[in-house]
């Protein structure tokens, strides 16, 4: 399938998903101004983990799942945190690419939405940013936790909200979690590690 196609069968389910989806539909509707544009793609090691990976199959959005699979080898994947002290560990496992906004494949001005690979056995640790987050998982699992709330695990179509500043973290357990992620508002703003925020904070 090549990139046109995938990157049509993407914008249709994501259109989809804003449209049916009750918290995906209250936290934004799907940008009016988004259009495919040519990028560059940028690889990381885990767009091979996640073109790979076999834990993915329980999933309410097997359409989804799968075009954003095949959308890796045209996304620019992140380093996100890359300029700071970080566990290498986790800077060669976490996956993610942009899928709206400014500088994606689908180009929009008034959103940035992501996609997020998180293999098994890997702890996101404590983070926030000014933008308002909302996570949908798309396949498998894992924990959520957000400062002030109780952790929950959370499967296929379970969404955690992060409030603007608000640090929160993600750990996956035996499971790979596969999640769309949407910011709004101030969605310019890179996130940055929560200096002072241990686990014990997420109850
Ligand atoms: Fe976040």
């Amino acid at each position: 399938m090549n990139e046109a196609t995938v990157l049509e069968t993407v914008l249709t389910q994501l259109k989809l998903l804003h449209a049916t989806h009750p918290e995906v539909h209250t936290f934004c509707p799907f940008p009016d101004d988004v259009h495919t544009q040519k990028i560059a793609p940028v690889h990381r090691p885990p767009s091979d983990a996640m073109q790979m990976e076999t834990g993915l199959g329980e999933s309410l959005y097997p359409e989804l799942r799968d075009a954003l699979v095949k959308l890796s080898p045209f996304a620019q994947w992140r380093e996100a945190y890359k300029d700071t002290d970080s566990d290498p560990d986790f800077m060669n496992r976490f996956g993610c690419y942009e899928i709206v906004g400014v500088d994606a494949l689908l180009a929009s001005a008034k959103i940035r939405s992501f996609l997020v690979y998180h293999p098994p056995h890997l702890h996101y640790p404590w983070h926030h940013h000014p933008a308002e987050e909302l996570y949908m998982v798309i396949a498998g699992e894992a924990e959520f936790h957000m400062k002030g709330r109780r952790a929950e695990t959370l499967t296929s179509g379970q969404t955690s909200f992060h409030h603007s500043n608000v640090p929160h973290a993600l750990t996956s357990h035996d499971h790979p979690v596969m999640a769309y992620v949407v910011w709004r508002d101030d969605f310019d703003v890179a996130p940055v590690w929560s200096e002072g925020t241990s686990d014990t904070m997420a109850i």
